[in-house]
Formats: structure tokens, sequence, C-alpha cells
């Protein structure tokens, strides 16, 4: 028993990025789970200082055989620069269907 709480304690906590809906009183992440392909939504109370810096873990709420059940997995919002780099590429793909049209 305890040799398996170490282990799974080793296990690597996989890092997903999440959108923080800050239009809401209290904001929430949520991230598209490709297992489940769904969004799962998560509370956010004030993140920690490390929190911040390697993302919240939280326990999967995935429905299917994911293989977050057995780890988890810490949320990181995606940050301002990350958000506009995303955007640009948006924009980007969307400037080259416009040119072959
Ligand atoms: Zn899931």
């Amino acid at each position: 028993m305890r040799k398996g709480q170490i282990m799974k304690r080793k296990q690597k906590i996989p890092v997903i990025k999440g959108f923080l809906n800050l239009s809401e009183k209290n904001p929430t992440p949520i991230f598209w789970c490709p297992f489940c392909q769904i969004y799962h939504r998560h509370g956010w109370p004030e993140p920690t200082e490390h929190e911040k810096k390697f993302g919240s873990h939280r326990v999967a709420h995935c429905h299917s055989s994911s293989p977050f059940l057995s780890t988890g997995y810490c949320i990181k919002p995606f940050t301002g620069s990350e958000l506009h780099d995303l955007s640009e590429g948006i924009l980007k793909e969307w400037q080259k269907n416009m040119a072959k049209r």
C-alpha cells in the first residue's frame, strides 16, 4: 500500500491549458478534454503563487476511460500573450483561406 502511494506520487501529472472566464463573479477555468470530447469546468479558488506558476491540480471530471482519471491534471490558464498568439494564428489562417478564394 505504501509503495503504491509512493509510485502514484511519482506519476507525471499532465498540465492542461485552460480558458479562465473572468466575466463571472467566481472565475472558472474550462478546457477541451481530448478524451471525453467535451469541455470540463472546475472551481477556481484564488490560486497560490505556486499554482499560478505550475498549474492548479484537480481531480479529473472525465467520463470515459481517460488516462486523466488516474492522475488528475493541473490546470494552467492561458496567459494574455498566449491568447494573443492564438488570435494571431486564427487571423493568419483566415487570411490564408480568404486569399485562396
Ligand atoms: Zn475528460
